[in-house]
């Protein structure tokens, strides 16, 4: 056994003021590689982009567990008055990935210390999640791909949620989603003569028809459509337009309803358009699946937090939007859950945001108490 002297606040508060973009974090990962090195770990870097994964073994054969934490940052312009403020103008980390990977260090430095018993603990460090990209190329990387994994765990901090509150939920955790755009191309002509071209006005509107009543035939699960922008022809009074554009965003906690309601809307689309005489272009846009909790998973860290005297928050909905760990638990069972930031704390992705450091020793001791769970110490 090795004493470890390892401060995650200091190190989240690094990560902080050089924040990177996602696909671009590779300073980050430097860094996160290089504590790893420190702690006397054998880091495999430039996993599915600027990903690390790295193994614990423990003693004697067992299971394997992987921890997930993401660590990009966003394009917004920081508004703290931080001593650690973001340094990367226009970047900034308003999703607390800082804290979550300085979280997964701190397990990192315990496991050291206090290896498990049993099995194997791979901490996985995915970059690209805010894009959604990550998770997915993570996954298919050989160092993950072919592996037999028991457990997947990853956690968020969650704004609006007592500081410090575990947030579970045993089956899908956060939304499927999707952007589309569908354009609608015609023909222009002059305004007297609408009749000599050929107008996408009318299907344009049963285009934004369907998509708001899209959900209605999938009434056992949460599905929801939102239209976030239409546009058709251009401001001149002169012409009748002759292209339209129309962008709605999907949602659903099921993945297979998610898949049915594409599949749907192509299918409508496509007879809208061809009733009336024009062409479709159809594109997806920051697709995300359902993460998608196993319950006896879920149940694992609602005992490590009674264990810990630590508030468990049962989740009656998932949460609206998306998480990319949602590719790990589609392939290995698993669970994400939440860490309360505080219930006035600011909101994800707001230029006043800054993960609360009180709850990097929760997480740390969470996924300490899941791994003892699974392989002992
Ligand atoms: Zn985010
Ligand atoms: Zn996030």
């Amino acid at each position: 056994m090795m004493a470890i002297d390892f401060d995650p606040q200091a190190f989240r508060h690094a990560l902080h003021q050089y924040p990177e973009l996602s696909n671009h974090e590779a300073q980050s990962a430097r860094t996160i590689a290089a504590q790893l090195c420190d702690f006397g770990l054998t880091p495999h870097t430039g996993a599915g982009g600027h990903g690390i994964v790295v193994d614990i073994a423990g003693r004697e054969p067992g299971p394997t567990t992987l921890l997930r934490a993401d660590f990009d940052a966003l394009p917004i312009h920081e508004h703290t008055q931080l001593d650690y403020a973001s340094c990367h103008d226009g970047i900034m980390h308003a999703c607390g990935h800082d804290g979550h990977a300085a979280a997964l260090l701190a397990v990192a430095a315990e496991l050291c210390q206090t290896p498990p018993k049993q099995g194997t603990v791979i901490l996985a460090f995915q970059p690209a999640e805010e894009t959604g990209e990550g998770a997915a190329r993570l996954c298919a990387n050989p160092l993950l791909a072919t592996r037999h994994i028991d457990n997947v765990y990853a956690f968020h901090n969650l704004p609006g949620f007592a500081q410090h509150q575990i947030v579970v939920r045993p089956s899908t955790f956060a939304c499927a989603s999707t952007g589309v755009a569908i354009r609608l191309y015609g023909k222009t002509s002059h305004a007297a003569y609408p009749e000599r071209g050929v107008s996408p006005a009318n299907a344009m509107s049963d285009v934004m028809r369907m998509l708001t009543q899209l959900p209605d035939a999938y009434p056992s699960t949460f599905s929801l459509v939102t239209l976030v922008h239409a546009q058709l022809g251009d401001p001149a009074f002169g012409v009748a337009p002759g292209e339209a554009t129309v962008m709605a965003t999907l949602r659903s906690d099921d993945n297979a309803t998610f898949h049915a309601m594409q599949t749907r809307l192509v299918d409508h689309v496509n007879a809208i358009a061809d009733r009336a005489k024009l062409t479709v272009d159809l594109s997806w846009h920051e697709p995300f699946i359902a993460a998608e909790n196993s319950t006896a998973h879920n149940q694992v860290v609602v005992n490590a937090a009674q264990s810990l005297g630590l508030e468990v928050h049962w989740l009656k909905e998932p949460m609206r939007w998306s998480e990319d760990v949602a590719e790990f638990l589609a392939r290995w069972p698993g669970a994400l859950f939440g860490i309360g930031s505080g219930e006035h704390h600011p909101q994800l992705h707001n230029p006043d945001y800054d993960f609360p450091d009180a709850i990097l020793a929760t997480a740390k001791a969470l996924f300490c108490r899941v791994i003892t769970h699974h392989h002992g110490r």
